[in-house]
């Protein structure tokens, strides 16, 4: 899987390959990434990249010439995989879930485009994007945030990135629940006992207990997750179906 990001402030975006996981992924050849940098493609000497709104409204609109040209060059260079998706980092897409993550993992790249201001001129997203992903309803000041979320999220779900492979199909939302809460050593600290269950060595209540947990959890916390779990509308490995 190679991301691929365009973004003004690429130094910051790297930073997500940079750090467990994602590093090691990289330098396991499993994961790889290309900054793409609009002011690279600038006509003018300033560099410019962004201009005032048509309409008139405060704020500077990101113009369409540097990143057309940045997307020719790429095509020019053979950079563009056949298996690939455009996807536009936006607060009015498609909010991000476990489902759009594992989709979007089935990609060999992905085309990540992180706006500024108030963002991108429209013609660049009616051109290239293919899908446009929100990581919430809030306003961040740019998508370099949302980029790296979006490449976390999705890289946990390519073959051997994350160690334990177990540990993916056991997190939350794999099941359609909440995870259920963890321990490790000591089994007493300051007062605070560990489940005895969980020192047990019983595998069955400790699976019982888990499970529980985690209905528990996710019936108090994510009631809408709870309907949906109850309601049935899982796969035959209780995996959540739907939602693409
Ligand atoms: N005018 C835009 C609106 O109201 O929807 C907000 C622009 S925001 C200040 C600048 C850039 O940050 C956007 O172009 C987008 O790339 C990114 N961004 C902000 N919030 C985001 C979110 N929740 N999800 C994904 N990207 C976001």
């Amino acid at each position: 899987m190679e991301f691929v990001i365009i973004t003004i402030f690429p130094e910051f975006v790297e930073q997500v390959f940079k750090w467990g996981i994602l590093r090691r992924a990289v330098e396991a050849g499993k994961v790889s990434y290309r900054l793409v940098d609009p002011r690279e493609f600038t006509a003018d000497r300033h560099k410019s990249i962004d201009d005032v709104a048509y309409g008139g409204r405060p704020g500077m609109v990101m113009m369409c010439e540097p990143i057309f040209k940045a997307m020719e060059v790429l095509e020019a260079q053979d950079a563009l995989k056949e298996s690939r998706r455009f996807i536009h980092l936006t607060p009015t897409g498609r909010l991000l879930n476990w489902e759009i993550a594992e989709d979007l993992a089935s990609n060999d790249q992905l085309i990540l485009l992180a706006g500024r201001y108030e963002g991108i001129d429209q013609r660049v997203i009616d051109t290239f994007a293919d899908d446009e992903v929100s990581i919430g309803d809030y306003v961040l000041s740019g998508g370099e945030l949302a980029a790296m979320v979006l490449v976390d999220a999705i890289a946990r779900f390519i073959p051997e990135v994350v160690g334990n492979e177990q540990s993916v199909t056991q997190d939350s939302f794999s099941t359609g629940l909440l995870d259920h809460p963890h321990y490790t050593r000591p089994a007493s600290f300051n007062g605070m006992e560990v489940p005895e269950v969980l020192l047990s060595g019983n595998h069955a209540e400790i699976e019982k207990w888990r499970r529980q947990q985690a209905e528990q959890l996710t019936r108090l916390r994510r009631p809408d997750l709870w309907e949906r779990h109850i309601s049935g509308k899982s796969d035959g490995n209780g995996k959540r179906s739907g939602g693409k």
